[in-house]
């Protein structure tokens, strides 16, 4: 006898060859059924319940007697759209392929209340007749954590606002002020006319004309503020083009820029990126990283210059909008640091502002980056999915 052999003969008998000495095929399958942490609905090709076991009992709230030969829809109502018919009772009964497709699907319990599951198919034929294991997972907590999750860095993002709006509200003030004061001018110059007599139509309707423009101008801003500084609902998003999210916040850091000596580059894909953002949330991650570039630049001797781009990558499905500066960069020991809370260089900050940005474009399943270009300064990359349709909008609103 080899080795090899004597050895084999002392190798202790495998789990499999033990638990098949012990159960034959339907009882270990009761067996697995009963102890199986996940919920497993068996249906059959008519989409009716044919083996429901004690986890899904304990998820769904029902006993198995009341389920078994039912509808399977009566226990899932909302599937996922990702389902070739929106119901899988339907979807069996055609005959359309359904295994291997999954995902989060809504259910309902006995009770009536809706439930959140992670939701698996598995299709098997035995003597030819079709079944499906239906593997669910109640993931309900952890949806209820991540909405938590959701309306904390919405009210972090909102308060990071606020305290923004008390460093622009004197640049703010004067911007407002100055339509106002070409208003009142030409209102003036209206009355003036009137008053002595010559109603020359092309003198009053260019006052009349300018009186509109500037009101226009002055309104603008303060929508702009209003919606800025707006709380905002979760989950709320829409279509946007970058070149208009980016245009907006200019004109609302207008007055900062303003005096500093920096030159604006703007650049943009042609036809631009379109995103499903929260607008509000994706321009207070931009306004935070131009006045950080504006800041870095302020003792900058030489050239201040700040670059907005923007570009689709249609490979990755995403748009990279790139911030960058020509000012002194950032140490190499503070790339990353930089997004912690409360890491600031500045003796006046909170350090708060990267932070928060990070985790508003992550809340997109997007990526916030910080690098040193080759010619000196700090870029800014901020990748966020392109719009595409029937993805869903449910990412964090401000
Ligand atoms: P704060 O601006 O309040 O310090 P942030 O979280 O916005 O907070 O920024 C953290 C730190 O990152 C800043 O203090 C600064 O040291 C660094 N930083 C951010 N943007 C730039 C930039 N464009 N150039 C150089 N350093 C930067």
């Amino acid at each position: 006898m080899s080795d090899q052999s004597a050895s084999s003969e002392q190798l202790p008998e495998s789990t499999e060859g033990a638990v098949q000495r012990h159960f034959d095929r339907g009882q270990l399958n009761g067996t697995l059924l009963a102890h199986a942490t996940e919920g497993i609905v068996m249906v059959d090709a008519d989409g009716r319940v044919r083996s429901f076991n004690p986890a899904a009992e304990r998820i769904f709230g029902r006993t198995a007697p009341l389920v078994l030969g039912r509808e399977v829809g009566e226990l899932l109502p909302d599937l996922d759209p990702t389902w070739p018919d929106g119901h899988l009772g339907r979807c069996l009964a055609q005959g359309v392929k359904v295994a291997g497709v999954g995902g989060e699907v809504t259910a309902r319990r006995a009770d009536g209340a809706l439930l959140d599951l992670h939701l698996a198919v598995a299709e098997v034929e035995d003597e030819g007749r079709r079944h499906f294991f239906g593997f669910v997972h109640d993931i309900s907590q952890l949806k209820r954590l991540e909405h938590q999750a959701r309306a904390h860095l919405q009210e972090l993002a909102h308060l990071d606002r606020l305290s923004a709006l008390s460093d622009l509200t004197a640049g703010l003030a004067h911007e407002i002020a100055q339509p106002l004061t070409a208003v009142r001018t030409n209102a003036q110059a209206c009355l003036t006319l009137l008053r002595s007599g010559n109603l020359d139509p092309a003198a009053l309707e260019q006052a009349v004309t300018q009186i509109a423009r500037q009101a226009t101008h002055a309104g603008n801003i303060v929508s702009q503020l209003r919606a800025f500084l707006h709380r905002g609902e979760p989950g709320v998003s829409e279509a946007v083009a970058v070149p208009m999210l980016v245009d907006e916040v200019l004109a609302l850091l207008s007055h900062e820029l303003r005096g500093t000596g920096v030159t604006l580059v703007r650049e943009h894909c042609d036809p631009p990126c379109q995103l499903l953002v929260n607008r509000i949330q994706i321009q207070q991650v931009l306004a935070n990283l131009i006045k950080n570039a504006c800041e870095a630049m302020a003792d900058s001797a030489g050239e201040r210059r700040l670059e907005v781009r923007s570009l689709c990558d249609r490979g990755t499905g995403s748009c990279e909008i790139q911030v960058a500066d020509t000012g002194p960069g950032i140490a190499a020991t503070h790339l990353e640091q930089i997004f912690d809370p409360f890491f600031t260089t500045k003796p006046q900050s909170l350090g708060q502002g990267l932070s928060i940005c990070r985790s508003i474009v992550e809340s997109h399943s997007g990526s916030l980056s910080a690098e040193n270009s080759s010619t000196g300064g700090a870029m800014f990359r901020l990748r966020i999915p392109l719009e595409t349709p029937g993805r869903r909008s449910d990412v964090a609103g401000a």
